[in-house]
């Protein structure tokens, strides 16, 4: 997955221009900046790379997720349905705008239930947000068509999954907001920053607003804008989208690394018994950002986990016992482990979540294990690893 491996000459010259001409800020300076605008260029670039009217910059993904929220006019008292198997960004970004994350079982696709979904919904509920987990999709035509019975906004956190598409449009931009993190872990990277994208009008005027203090970004002197709404600040800086706008310029290469690298490693896990590749929805194509299957049961897959550290293939990941992804470890989450005070509303309105059990989830996380597929793989790192996977696949099925 990580654009960082490939780092090199065009991402340094791209910084060095902003370096030479000071300009650090994506506003403003117009005279000292010699017609470089990195964070415009990058957005014109990701909508257009993403089929969306608008694209907007901000600092991380996370940021992303709570400008998208906050301009879609989501806030106290809503209810957003996030997957129990995620980043902490997503229930971050909604406790963030004062709205109360709703956990909710994850399936076969690793990505959210829809049937789970259906019945997760109240009459509080503002939003679906479906996370495009390790280089595949949710199944987007069927939470689109819930969205569509309950007026919800379906919101895509695609942060995973940039470059992926389903039913032929680029992830991110089926549903009604699509959100992106180029950190430095990320299939391409700015350093640090993220973006949104839409194909509504409204919500991108109030995303580059409430992103920049309210600013309205009428004429050209910046203190004599006005703000027509509260605000925050989310910006991106001119050296992270320099550096952005090249590897969003290289993401058709990195897929291309990824999807054969993948492919090699996918093509061994399926001449074995015993091994279930997770389910990708009809229509979709992955970024092969990560290779994903199911063992038989969680002892199975333990060992496999195991094995395959051992015999140093590293990056493999068993999120079923993670701190970051899997609903398992957030005490701090259940227990509302907030440093200040929180609303009455998300206390109250949040506590069924502390003792839910999800077995759906945990059923498919228990038994399955994600392999990041890496850009700097050479062949014979390849060959090695088809060679361990198989030999460790194989005495897995044993246990
Ligand atoms: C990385 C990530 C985020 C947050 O992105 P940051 O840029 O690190 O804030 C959100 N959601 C998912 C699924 C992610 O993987």
């Amino acid at each position: 997955m990580p654009g960082f491996e490939r780092f090199g000459v065009a991402e340094r010259k791209s910084a060095n221009e902003v370096l030479d001409s000071g300009v650090l800020m994506r506003y403003g300076f117009d005279g000292m900046r010699q017609g470089r605008w990195m964070a415009r260029e990058m957005e014109n670039a990701l909508a257009k790379r993403m089929q969306s009217r608008h694209a907007h910059l901000v600092s991380s993904g996370t940021a992303a997720l709570t400008v998208a929220l906050a301009s879609a006019g989501v806030g106290a008292g809503d209810e957003v349905i996030v997957p129990t198997f995620t980043f902490v960004a997503s229930f971050e970004a909604v406790l963030s705008v004062g709205a109360i994350p709703v956990l909710c079982d994850v399936d076969d696709t690793l990505t959210l239930d829809p049937g789970a979904v259906r019945e997760a919904i109240t009459p509080k509920t503002r939003v679906i947000m479906p996370v495009h987990m390790c280089g595949s999709m949710a199944d987007l035509r069927s939470l689109k068509a819930i969205a569509d019975v309950h007026g919800l906004l379906l919101l895509e956190d695609a942060c995973q999954a940039i470059g992926g598409s389903y039913e032929g449009k680029p992830l991110g931009s089926y549903g009604h907001i699509g959100c992106f993190s180029f950190d430095y872990v990320k299939t391409i990277t700015c350093g640090e920053g993220g973006g949104l994208i839409t194909d509504s009008d409204e919500i991108y005027e109030k995303a580059q607003a409430f992103s920049d203090h309210g600013h309205d970004h009428i004429g050209s002197d910046r203190g004599a804008e006005g703000h027509p709404h509260l605000g925050y600040n989310y910006r991106i800086g001119e050296l992270n989208a320099a550096i952005g706008l090249v590897q969003l310029g290289r993401l058709d290469e990195f897929l291309d690394i990824q999807k054969t690298h993948y492919s090699r490693l996918r093509d061994v896990l399926e001449s074995l018994e015993g091994v279930q590749l997770r389910r990708v929805p009809e229509g979709g194509i992955e970024n092969y950002s990560f290779l994903n299957f199911f063992m038989q049961d969680e002892n199975k897959a333990r060992s496999v986990a195991k094995g395959l550290g051992k015999a140093g293939f590293d990056g493999v990941f068993y999120w079923y016992d993670n701190n970051w992804h899997y609903h398992r470890k957030w005490d701090h989450l259940k227990k509302l482990e907030s440093l200040s005070p929180l609303s009455e509303a998300l206390v109250s309105q949040f506590q069924a979540t502390r003792t839910q059990s999800f077995e759906g989830s945990d059923h498919w996380m228990g038994r399955n294990l994600s392999i990041l597929v890496k850009l700097s793989w050479d062949e014979k790192e390849l060959q090695k690893r088809c060679r361990i996977l198989k030999e460790v696949v194989s005495a897995g099925q044993d246990q």
